[in-house]
């Protein structure tokens, strides 16, 4: 389709963009400070089969929307899904596949805990067909751990790699650098143990205050800008040297490691969202809609529906692709941003060469990608793009 008919017709799309799912578990064994995700610390056992059962409701109710499209990957994130057993895991991953068609290969990932982390139940896992383990472990320091209200120790978290690698060929490590109190030196040393750990992918997000946390109404003493920026510089060449290749702000992979799921969000792909506070992101061909289920676990079993499927005004498209795809350190190919938006590439030409005069990026025939001063002031970069 010519760029003038785009123009015309706002978004369309000729092929739709690949889909995923993601699946909320929304209870954890105690709040950390820091969080500002919809957990809530577990009273009791868990509502275990009431909640896959509430699962598949949303899903039932999302289908429709989805007729004849394939999962290429799904993520059970939270909360703290490996507080689910394995029976429960595998009911849900049943379940899902018999409502919709999962890609033969498809990357099938569940966050676990480290102190919640069982040999046994990480098999029940595998068997069950989750091919992806993201363990949250953070630091490897017991201060640091302690400072993070992390229910687990550092030897605790070793335990939970060693188990995890011994079933999983792909495992992800969670690290935070910017710890309270936590100096430079600290901070590469907990990253050399990581990388010393031997998983094939890494994240290392910086610790940020967010609203609506203990830690942001009682702030810790957290290392400056100016430190932060050097734990993170220094991060990326310590994890070069080790042979990780660094694709998006916070995530490492070694060569084809790099997480397919997390992948599709950054290029802006469409996902499913089902569970407690769950969010998703669906096209169809005129048009790109998002859908949040209730947050509350209690109001969300209890039968609460999705807040609405809603279509997402195309003059904010640009915008919301941007906030992904300049997140990734290679850029995106020009052609993308049509895949994935619906709009002709003409609807951001004026904003990409500010965005070029001002060396926050750089453009080739195969590629947009941020510069490193893009990088460096990612939010500036983005709200170029603003509508
Ligand atoms: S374990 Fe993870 S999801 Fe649960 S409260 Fe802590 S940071 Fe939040």
């Amino acid at each position: 389709m010519s760029a003038v008919l785009r123009d015309l017709r706002g978004v369309h799309f000729d092929v739709l963009p690949p889909l995923s799912l993601y699946v909320h578990i929304p209870w954890c064994v105690r709040k950390c400070p820091y969080c500002d995700f919809n957990s809530h610390e577990r009273s009791g056992s868990l509502p275990e089969a009431e909640y896959v059962a509430a699962l598949f409701r949303d899903l039932e109710a999302l289908l429709p929307s989805v007729w004849g499209r394939r999962l290429q990957s799904i993520f059970i994130g939270g909360g703290t899904p490996s507080l689910f057993s394995a029976e429960s895991i595998d009911a849900l991953l049943a379940g899902v596949r018999a409502r919709l068609l999962v890609e033969p290969e498809a990357e099938i990932t569940l966050e676990a805990n480290p102190g919640t982390a069982e040999a046994a139940r990480f098999r029940g896992y595998r068997q069950a067909g989750v091919n992806r383990l993201s363990l949250g472990v953070q630091s490897l320091q017991d201060a640091k751990l302690r400072a993070l209200g992390r229910i687990h120790s550092a030897a605790e978290a070793r335990r939970a790699v060693e188990m995890a690698l011994a079933v999983f060929d792909n495992v992800n490590l969670d690290l935070m650098y910017g710890l309270p109190g936590q100096s430079e030196d600290e901070a590469r040393a907990d990253l050399e143990a990581g990388i010393a750990l031997g998983t094939p992918h890494l994240s290392a997000y910086q610790l940020t205050l967010e609203p609506n946390t203990v830690f942001y109404s009682k702030p810790p003493q957290l290392p400056d800008h100016d430190a932060c920026a050097d734990m993170q510089r220094r991060a990326e060449e310590t994890l070069a040297r080790a042979g990780f290749e660094h694709y998006e702000t916070s995530a490492f992979a070694r060569p084809g490691r790099r997480s397919r799921h997390n992948l599709n969000y950054w290029e802006f792909g469409d996902y499913l969202g089902i569970g407690a506070g769950a969010h998703g992101k669906i096209s169809f061909p005129e048009r790109v809609t998002r859908h949040e289920q209730a947050k509350q676990p209690r109001e969300y079993l209890k039968g609460a529906s999705c807040a609405g499927i809603k279509t997402i005004d195309a003059a904010e498209l640009p915008f919301e692709f941007m906030l992904n795809a300049l997140r990734l350190v290679e850029g995106f190919a020009p052609a993308l941003f049509t895949a994935r938006t619906g709009l002709a590439s003409t609807v951001i030409e004026a904003k990409l060469r500010q965005a070029e005069d001002k060396g926050l990026i750089e453009r080739s025939a195969e590629r947009i990608r941020p510069t490193e001063r893009g990088r460096a002031f990612l939010n500036d970069l983005q709200q170029i793009f603003l509508p």
